[in-house]
């Protein structure tokens, strides 16, 4: 096949191109490099089933493609607050751009949503039938609507247009490739432990996440993409449920140094608590996480120590 694959010299991104030209597919990348780079795709550049399109989704774009992977987005809270209109510009209407080709060309389009979509969640663990908790006037809102209306385009071109769509929800993800100024959790804990700078915990760090591993996540997309039974929304991530205190002390510990843990102040509308009910992912895809936190801690490490 030939596939479109948006944010794909981004930390997901570049990991799912891989994936697809592994797989025997021509890929087009395309990325205007705001949170991504070129160095996550380098080793792909000169190869024959790989092309890169430098290009903002929030213009049209026209590829003859068979599938189109939507995960063009800033996804870090201080990126996608850096420029909170130009968040929301990128999610509405580079999905309205998505599905305007995949209506055209009858692509496949799947959309990287966000367990962001349930907000401070008020149901725990949050399944897919949660229609959640979501701020619509405050900093993360640009992200959190922007995803949440991208995912009603999807189903009203699916309705009314029988566009061939399927909907992700990922749960906080991790794994080599991040940036190293990404400001995420996982990097900023590795990358503090490694410089030997304090661990920077946001509030009282008893807050949760459920942190999933890239490998798995991505086997995930493609098994999903491409079964016929569902079209979702599906939630993806890895159930295992850790405090940012917890997190902090695990980081330590496989990292050694001198760092300490310090509290800095917790964001407006920081989610309390997040943990995927995988139950609909079991049983469609047979899919669940193989790759505990503590594993996926070490590649990341050594990944992250190659970079600092
Ligand atoms: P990332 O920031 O590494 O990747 C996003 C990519 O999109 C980058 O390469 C960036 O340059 C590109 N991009 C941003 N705005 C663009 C625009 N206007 N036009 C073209 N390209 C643009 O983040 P990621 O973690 O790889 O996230 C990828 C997708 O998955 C995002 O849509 C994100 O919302 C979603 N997601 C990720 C997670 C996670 O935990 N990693 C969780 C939920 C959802
Ligand atoms: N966080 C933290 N220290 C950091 C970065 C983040 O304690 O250096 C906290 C943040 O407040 C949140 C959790 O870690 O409670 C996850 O934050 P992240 O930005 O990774 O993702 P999201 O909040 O979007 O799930």
């Amino acid at each position: 096949m030939r596939i479109l694959v948006t944010g794909g010299a981004g930390f997901l991104g570049s990991h799912l191109c891989d994936r697809l030209i592994k797989d025997g597919n021509e890929v087009v990348c395309l990325d205007n490099y705001f949170t991504g780079r070129k160095l996550n795709i380098a080793h792909l550049l000169e190869h024959p089933s790989f092309e890169f399109v430098r290009h903002d989704i929030i213009d049209p774009f026209k590829y003859e493609v068979d599938q189109i992977y939507n995960l063009a987005c800033p996804a870090s809270p201080p990126h996608y607050q850096y420029n909170p209109i130009k968040t929301t510009k990128t999610s509405v209407m580079g999905a309205i751009n998505c599905l305007g080709l995949a209506k055209r060309v009858k692509a496949r389009v799947f959309q990287a949503s966000t367990s962001e979509v349930y907000g401070d969640p008020a149901v725990h663990p949050q399944p897919e039938s949660y229609w959640g908790n979501v701020n619509p006037i405050g900093k993360r809102s640009c992200y959190d609507e922007g995803k949440r209306c991208a995912e009603t385009l999807f189903f009203d071109y699916h309705r009314e247009n029988h566009v061939d769509i399927r909907v992700i929800r990922i749960f906080n993800t991790y794994g080599p490739r991040m940036h190293e100024a990404d400001g995420r959790v996982v990097s900023n804990f590795i990358v503090q432990a490694l410089r030997g700078e304090d661990i920077t915990i946001y509030g009282d760090g008893q807050q949760t996440r459920s942190f999933c591993y890239v490998d798995d996540l991505i086997e995930g997309f493609v098994r999903f993409m491409n079964q016929t039974e569902i079209v979702g929304p599906m939630n993806l991530g890895n159930p295992g449920e850790f405090t940012m205190l917890q997190l902090a002390e695990l980081t330590l510990k496989q990292v050694g140094g001198k760092s300490k843990i310090v509290h800095k102040p917790l964001p407006a509308d920081d989610p309390k608590q997040r943990r995927p009910d995988i139950t609909l992912a079991r049983k469609i895809i047979k899919w669940e996480p193989t790759i505990p936190l503590e594993e996926g801690l070490q590649r990341t490490i050594a990944y992250f120590k190659t970079r600092v």
